[in-house]
């Protein structure tokens, strides 16, 4: 009960469910549980080109050949790239950030992967990157941050158009709002 409650959105209550819960299920079940657990400590890292969690050097995204190469998404973390790939709008590849600018946090640029992000236009021949952030404060200071740096290279530099909740997460935006969010991107006047 103090492991399961120690994880995020788990109350004590809720730990004690699971915990009952755990004791009544099969050792097969049990076993399956545990070994997942285990396996994703140990085969997955940090896709090396985007910073997506995969199993490999590149993550299944980056070493598919039928993605646009030349459109990067950028997003703030590896869970909104499950969020874009739910909309079905979106074919070319990401970015993973690894947060939002927050001076009150000590987050600035540096800790984030600006300049991995900024050394990958021309070896891929990037045309368009799509400022993915959450429609938050640190969000948008972020994809204003980025489009000064990104459209004096000419870079064709896109923001998501708003509709989406502002002061929300893109991860909890459901599929049909963040689609048209993609899809009615707009130049941003940096
Ligand atoms: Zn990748």
């Amino acid at each position: 009960m103090d492991e399961l409650g120690r994880l995020p959105s788990i109350g004590p209550k809720s730990a004690q469910r699971i915990a009952f819960h755990l004791l009544k299920v099969s050792k097969q079940d049990a076993n399956r549980l545990a070994q997942a657990i285990i396996e994703v400590k140990e085969r997955t890292v940090l896709c090396s080109v985007c910073f997506n969690i995969g199993v490999g050097q590149t993550c299944a995204i980056c070493s598919d050949d039928r993605r646009e190469g030349t459109i990067i998404c950028v997003v703030e973390d590896p869970r909104d790239i499950i969020a874009v790939e739910r909309t079905r709008e979106f074919r070319g590849r990401y970015h993973v950030l690894g947060g939002a600018l927050s001076p009150i946090e000590g987050v600035g640029p540096d800790q984030l992967r600006v300049r991995e992000l900024l050394e990958r236009l021309v070896p891929e021949g990037v045309v368009e990157v799509i400022l993915c952030t959450n429609p938050n404060l640190e969000g948008e200071a972020t994809a204003m941050y980025l489009a000064r740096l990104l459209k004096p290279l000419g870079i064709h530099t896109t923001r998501i158009a708003s509709g989406l909740p502002v002061g929300g997460d893109l991860e909890y935006a459901d599929e049909l709002t963040l689609g048209r969010a993609l899809e009615g991107r707009r130049e941003v006047d940096a």
